[in-house]
């Protein structure tokens, strides 16, 4: 259990989870090197920053696919609020960038590689939205822009997940048949060499 005074570092191993210096760069692959986001490229001195899409705090693990790449001012300013809450304090365009980077994410996954715990994480971490939480009225109370996003973007959908699963579906499909035909056409060839033979012996 959590105490009082645990530090981050602390709340993190209990969290569990790991990640491969790989995965990250991954991950900044698929971001194309900028922060989630206020799409800022990350140079040496703007680097990138691990940012928990569900929060330590609240349950989130170390898992890649608990992890959002981000600038270390966005990251602060995120800080708790839960992600899909804090999309709403961004602009419209950041918004429909971040959707298509979670589709690009979901496109890439390795399913024979898919962890269900990380999975699972990575659904709470989109579903959760606390339209109540201080930070996020605190940051509205402050910045006009940030308290007009907020009025004017719907939260971000989360059917997207499932219709990109679906494309990634049928892609699947598409490749198992492919190799499914081939398969079959390789049987074919070696029945008729082995026919070939028998006919001489
Ligand atoms: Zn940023």
């Amino acid at each position: 259990m959590e105490g009082w005074g645990s530090t981050k570092t602390e709340r993190r191993k209990d969290a569990g989870g790991k990640h491969s210096p790989k995965e990250i760069e991954d991950l900044l692959a698929i971001q194309g090197g900028r922060c989630i986001y206020c799409n800022v490229r990350f140079t040496k001195r703007v680097p990138a920053t691990k940012d928990h899409l569900l929060a330590v705090r609240q349950g989130g693990a170390d898992w890649s696919f608990n992890l959002m790449m981000a600038c270390r001012s966005c990251n602060s300013r995120r800080c708790d609020i839960p992600f899909r809450t804090y999309c709403k304090l961004l602009s419209p365009t950041q918004n429909k960038r971040i959707l298509r980077h979670i589709s690009n994410r979901i496109l890439a996954l390795d399913f024979e590689g898919l962890n269900a715990k990380a999975f699972i994480l990575f659904m709470r971490g989109l579903a959760a939205h606390e339209p109540q939480h201080w930070r996020y009225k605190d940051v509205q109370s402050r910045r006009a822009l940030a308290r007009r996003n907020a009025a004017q973007n719907r939260l971000l959908p989360l059917s997207i997940v499932w219709e990109v699963f679906r494309t990634k579906q049928t892609i699947l499909r598409t490749e198992l048949r492919t190799e499914t035909r081939k398969l079959k056409q390789e049987i074919k060839r070696v029945q008729a060499k082995n026919a070939a033979i028998d006919d001489k012996l």
